[in-house]
């Protein structure tokens, strides 16, 4: 078998987009509508006749093609197409994929906007979703049944960091025709979801991918049909409910890409150390680069080893004052920030029972096991992480004297 190599970082590296005067930058296409010397060739396009060819930036826009060809290439999908924000990617394939009648298997530890959106939004065109532990194949099957359209998961879960088994859930997916969702939000390079049988792979690029926390932003990745239907004038989602991405911001996220692989790098390598550090001290530490950790196995078999096992780690305080406390004192001292999000240069800190899974009931949580005393760490490119660890370990230690 071949060594398998930095793939999706080589991918990117490859791209070759000269600007219109041979600007290493692709110019910007800053119009919302294209020119057209025939009025035949114009109607051409619209009957979907002709490639590439501009006509209205609500359909396609050079700029945010060439960020959507880069990402393609990143997931080794056909196609894919930008959109506003992560939750626009989301709910725009699910809208496109289901119809009244039809029904959901979803994860239960997902993104709290994805939860409400299933939960809350889609019964209104009797759209059923059933969540469960998408770790245990079986719970899964159980659900199955002939109005099953699609299944959903993200790669690592959020916030418990759980890794699912994409290859087997595809399976599963597979024998039945059922098409597979994945949100690779968490693991930008560190998992190829298409690779493990995903049919579509969405990410926020709000967080790692964008990488500056200045853009919210979003994308859907697959292949052709798929793209195709979602693009269609007369019926596609993307088409039609018109959840497009700036060009300018398009043009500024393909620039933040291209540094991606060495960011997740370091993320992921921060994390692991401390994570190691605080195991050792006893601290609760959820990270699925340690041993301990449910998924760790499953893990190695499944990502791509270079870029590490992310930049996300957990501690469990166990209350929700000793939470707060901690994020309180780590921002006092400019070990990062007390912010939602992720991805940052900085290390950001939130507590996801009370902010990003808010929209999860306190019960669903319990089960879950999304206690109240977890802090969400996206840790962040720290170049000096032992001067980073010494500082965190004692605010840690002065939370949990009081
Ligand atoms: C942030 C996030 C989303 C939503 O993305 P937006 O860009 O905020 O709309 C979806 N899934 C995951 C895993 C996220 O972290």
């Amino acid at each position: 078998m071949m060594k398998k190599k930095n793939r999706p970082a080589d991918k990117i590296q490859d791209l070759q987009y000269f600007g219109e005067f041979g600007g290493v930058n692709p110019s910007i296409a800053d119009s919302t509508t294209f020119t057209y010397l025939a009025g035949k060739t114009m109607h051409d396009v619209f009957e979907g006749n002709r490639e590439g060819c501009y006509l209205y930036s609500r359909h396609t826009n050079p700029s945010t093609s060439y960020l959507g060809q880069a990402i393609a290439e990143m997931e080794e999908t056909e196609g894919s197409i930008l959109t506003s924000s992560g939750m626009a990617a989301i709910t725009t394939t699910i809208l496109e994929l289901c119809n009244s009648g039809d029904e959901i298997i979803s994860s239960q530890t997902i993104y709290g906007g994805s939860f409400a959106f299933m939960q809350n939004y889609l019964p209104k065109y009797n759209i059923e979703t059933h969540f469960v532990d998408t770790t245990n194949i079986d719970e899964i099957k159980n659900k199955i049944n002939k109005k099953t359209k699609l299944i959903y998961c993200e790669t690592m879960s959020n916030p418990l960091l759980e890794v699912s088994d994409i290859r087997s859930i595809s399976k599963l997916a597979k024998a039945h025709n059922i098409k597979l969702i994945v949100d690779n939000t968490f693991t930008p390079m560190i998992f190829t979801p298409k690779e493990l049988g995903a049919d579509i792979i969405i990410h926020s690029l709000t967080k790692f991918i964008n990488g500056t926390s200045d853009t919210v932003g979003g994308i859907i990745c697959s292949d052709e049909e798929f793209i195709s239907s979602l693009i269609d004038v007369n019926s596609g989602s993307a088409m039609l409910l018109g959840p497009v991405m700036d060009s300018m911001r398009a043009a500024s996220i393909l620039k933040n890409l291209r540094t991606l692989h060495i960011r997740m790098k370091k993320h992921s390598e921060n994390a692991k150390y401390l994570s190691e550090k605080f195991f050792s001290d006893g601290i609760s530490v959820i990270y699925p680069g340690l041993k301990n950790h449910p998924q760790n196995d499953l893990m190695l078999q499944q990502m791509n080893k270079e870029f590490g096992f992310g930049g996300m780690l957990v501690i469990d305080m166990k209350t929700k004052e000793a939470a707060n406390l901690l994020m309180e004192e780590m921002q006092a001292i400019n070990l990062g920030y007390l912010a939602v999000s992720l991805g940052f240069y900085k290390t950001l800190f939130s507590a996801p029972s009370h902010s990003t899974s808010s929209e999860i009931p306190e019960n669903e949580r319990k089960n879950i096991g999304l206690s109240d005393g977890l802090v969400r760490i996206s840790i962040g490119l720290d170049n000096d992480i032992e001067r980073t660890y010494k500082l965190m370990k004692k605010c840690i230690k002065k939370v949990n004297s009081f």
